[in-house]
């Protein structure tokens, strides 16, 4: 499997990546559908916005136990997703990462363009969007007159992190990415303010224990509170008003804002590509699980169709089904037979599992 993540946002867009298929969103649908394409011998290019594959269960729940996986009595929602990226992996995926999907077009020639937010451009003969609820966007600070401010001096990610040593940083949030930037940019930016709304955290105890023996020796500070206002001059970020918990208000000055609050995931431009939309969902048959444009199909959540419940094992469905529709669409002359993999010298093949 062969791993692609965004290292220069915004970079001029390079030639297109000719292919069979795309797969947009790398949750459990996306994976899956990499599988059954595999079988019948189509290789695939998946594209997600995070920096990693496995959706909602990698990102909101990887430590919960799933019990409604056919066959595994009890599946860590990680665990899930580590055993789909084993699956899939004869067939050698390319996988993009950390770059949202920004474009889908039909072409004249009847192939899709796609193009994502680093720059990345494909020319696909099927498209497969497998986009869960959507895509995960950086939950923001909700302060007025902060946005304009975004990407320069205030960050929802931290992207070459060398560039904020010698500068006064405040760091937003209680989870492990707030404790662990603060902790890593401890000793090397001028300063570093560690901001939380509550006593408590749900980063890992031993960093928040780190975090407090370093504010006690005073090489790092730590205010409970939330952002309440900013203050700018002549088009520069100064200061962040923080509203203490006993609230008082302090002006802290600073060069660049972090806030790690999480994610959460929106439809975004999935809702832009010209496909018809219900309740902000992709109808599709059953059959195929093909959109309004045929070569486009949606499996997993993001679908919808009388009766359709948002269920991992459905997702795993819909991308079987699909990948027979794709596979006639892609060779309409041949006829695309059933075969099981247990007796199947080509499949067998293709998963590397015959001599
Ligand atoms: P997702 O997992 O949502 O993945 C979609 C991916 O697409 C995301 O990674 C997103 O970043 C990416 N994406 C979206 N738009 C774009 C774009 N434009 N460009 C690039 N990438 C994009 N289901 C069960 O069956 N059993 C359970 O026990 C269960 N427990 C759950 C517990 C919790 C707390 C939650 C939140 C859900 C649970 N679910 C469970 C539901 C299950 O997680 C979803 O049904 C499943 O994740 C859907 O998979 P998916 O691949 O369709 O979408």
């Amino acid at each position: 499997m062969s791993t692609e993540i965004e290292t220069n946002p915004g970079a001029a867009a390079a030639a297109p990546i000719e292919a069979d298929a795309v797969i947009v969103g790398a949750g459990p649908a996306g994976l899956f559908q990499v599988f059954e394409l595999g079988l019948l011998g189509i290789k695939a290019h998946v594209v997600d916005s995070l920096a990693h594959p496995g959706g909602q269960c990698t990102e909101l729940y990887p430590d919960k136990p799933i019990y409604d996986i056919p066959a595994l009595p009890i599946c860590g929602a990680q665990e899930l997703v580590d055993r789909l990226l084993k699956q899939i992996a004869p067939f050698e995926p390319t996988m993009h990462l950390g770059q949202e999907v920004v474009e889908l077009q039909p072409q004249a020639d009847g192939r899709f363009r796609l193009a994502t937010s680093a720059g990345t451009a494909f020319l696909a003969r099927a498209v497969v969007i497998a986009a869960g609820l959507g895509s995960f966007q950086p939950r923001r600070l909700g302060v007025e007159g902060i946005d304009v401010f975004e990407n320069h001096q205030v960050h929802y990610r931290v992207r070459d992190a060398q560039s904020y040593h010698g500068q006064r940083l405040l760091i937003f949030g209680g989870g492990d990415s707030a404790l662990d930037w603060a902790l890593d940019f401890c000793g090397k930016a001028a300063s570093v303010t560690l901001v939380h709304r509550r006593p408590e955290f749900r980063a890992a105890p031993a960093s928040v224990a780190r975090m407090q023996e370093l504010v006690a020796a005073g090489r790092m500070q730590y205010l409970e509170g939330t952002a309440a206002g900013v203050r700018a001059s002549g088009g520069r970020l100064e200061a962040i008003s923080v509203k203490r918990s006993d609230g008082t208000v302090v002006d802290l000055d600073t060069d660049h804002v972090f806030a790690f609050f999480g994610l959460h995931p929106k439809l975004g431009p999935v809702a832009e590509w010209g496909l018809a939309i219900e309740k902000k969902a992709l109808p599709v048959d059953t059959a195929k699980f093909q959109t309004s444009i045929p070569g486009i199909h949606a499996v997993g959540d993001i679908n919808t169709y009388p009766g359709k419940k948002k269920l991992i094992l459905s997702g795993f469905h819909e991308a079987a089904l699909a990948a027979f529709a794709i596979a006639e669409h892609l060779n309409p002359a041949r006829k695309v037979h059933l075969q099981y993999t247990t007796t199947s010298p080509i499949m067998q093949k293709r998963l590397g599992v015959s001599g």
